[in-house]
């Protein structure tokens, strides 16, 4: 894990930094506050020590910046100060320190205070990590999806460029849980999540949307490239298939692409790739659509007579 070390003293980053040798970490260090900052936008530090007085900027005022911004709010930040009164102690600790030590520090009550901090570090990510997931596909829930497309939305308006987001649902999905249980089903989802992940770039963020939708978000993409993205995994779905009492269960899905450039809000861009989808659903299923170039839809099915179930089970929906 990763320590970064603010203090504008070199010899106490020397001290610390040899105090916390033996705990196997990866420690960085920093001369003042500005730096600091610095180091730790560009470092993501899994702990900060920070120094209360910098001629720079203090530690308190550090601690204010790191907490308001975003992406920082979750490193844990540790106090360390020669001068500690009792209101410095709760001063530190209000601005969302989790700890307060005083110089000149015991080498063990140090490294218990940093591992102490590090193990709460540890379980709080994995609770983050927890409440992003869909527990049965694996993939990104729906909050960990908003979150994203919140945080793309946001960079767009900032820096300009565009991003991409795909809608896809199962077709006739009802009839597969209706006629097989819903562990087949079940079983169906995880294929089709691993089918969806296959295709995406590390930077794309496939997600469930919820029961036998998905979704992807396409950063810096326009429709037209997310469109060949969709149907790579439409046909990579329609190729997934389970065996049960020698039936060989598959799906199809249908598929709605949409870009920034003709939407006005995050709202309106899920409106429209929901738009695209239903439109795939009308003009027959297992389909992508793309709001970009409503006509003619951009891939048709190989048999627009198949149906997503075995040939045992025709059912119409
Ligand atoms: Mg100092």
């Amino acid at each position: 894990m990763k320590v970064l070390m603010i203090d504008d003293s070199p010899d106490a980053l020397a001290v610390a930094k040899a105090r916390l040798s033996k705990e196997y970490l990866d420690i960085v260090c920093a001369g003042g506050g500005v730096s600091g900052l610095e180091a730790a936008r560009r470092e993501k530090p899994d702990i900060i020590l920070l120094d209360v007085d910098m001629p720079d900027m203090s530690g308190f005022e550090v601690c204010r910046a790191l907490k308001n911004d975003v992406e920082l709010c979750m490193i844990p930040v540790l106090f360390l100060s020669g001068v500690t009164t009792p209101e410095d102690k709760v001063h530190g600790l209000d601005l969302g320190a989790v700890d307060y030590v005083a110089k000149p520090f015991d080498a063990f009550e140090l490294r218990a205070r940093v591992r102490a901090a590090l193990r709460t570090k540890h379980l709080q990510d994995l609770l983050i990590e927890h409440a992003h997931i869909d527990p049965l596909t694996g993939l990104s829930n729906r909050r960990a999806l908003m979150e994203r497309l919140q945080c793309e939305w946001a960079r767009i308006e900032r820096h300009g460029g565009q991003m991409a987001f795909i809608m896809a649902d199962l077709d006739h999905f009802k009839n597969v849980n209706d006629l097989y249980g819903h562990h087949v089903g079940d079983k169906l989802l995880q294929e089709t999540a691993r089918a969806i992940a296959d295709q995406c770039r590390d930077n794309d963020l496939p997600a469930r949307y919820g029961g036998e939708e998905f979704s992807i978000v396409v950063p810096d993409e326009t429709a037209v490239s997310a469109v060949h993205l969709a149907e790579r995994c439409r046909q990579k779905i329609s190729e997934c298939c389970i065996v049960v009492r020698n039936e060989t269960v598959k799906v199809t899905a249908s598929f709605g692409v949409a870009d920034s450039r003709g939407a006005t809000s995050l709202e309106d861009l899920m409106r429209l790739a929901d738009e695209a989808l239903y439109w795939s659903k009308q003009a027959g299923r297992n389909r992508v659509q793309s709001n970009a170039a409503p006509t003619p839809p951009v891939a048709a099915p190989t048999n627009p007579d198949a149906m997503p179930l075995s040939d045992h089970h025709p059912v119409n929906e």
